[in-house]
């Protein structure tokens, strides 16, 4: 059996350099071996689509900070620390 693409690296070390491709950190060489890979690869595709989504979807959270309204927060201290005292009663 012939590995068509036997030059390229295989889908487990692609995986490793995705974040790396997506954040833009991953050098040109290796940014064209992955994306040759990708061309001929459906599954990797998948796995970068997704990984892209998840990375969007995290930066977009992480650009909109939470704030609680003071009573909810009191409450909510109130409520982490009464759980935080029952786990050390156990
Ligand atoms: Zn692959």
């Amino acid at each position: 059996m012939t590995k068509p693409h036997a030059e390229l690296p295989p889908c487990h070390d692609l995986a490793l350099q995705l974040s790396a491709y997506l954040d833009g950190d991953l050098p040109a060489d290796l940014c064209r071996d992955l994306e040759v890979h990708m061309g001929d690869c459906p599954d990797c595709r998948v796995v970068l689509d997704t990984l892209g989504r998840t990375v969007q979807i995290v930066r977009s959270l992480s650009d909109t900070p939470i704030f609680l309204p003071a009573d909810v927060e009191a409450r909510l201290l109130a409520r982490l620390t009464e759980i935080a005292r029952k786990a050390q009663q156990l």
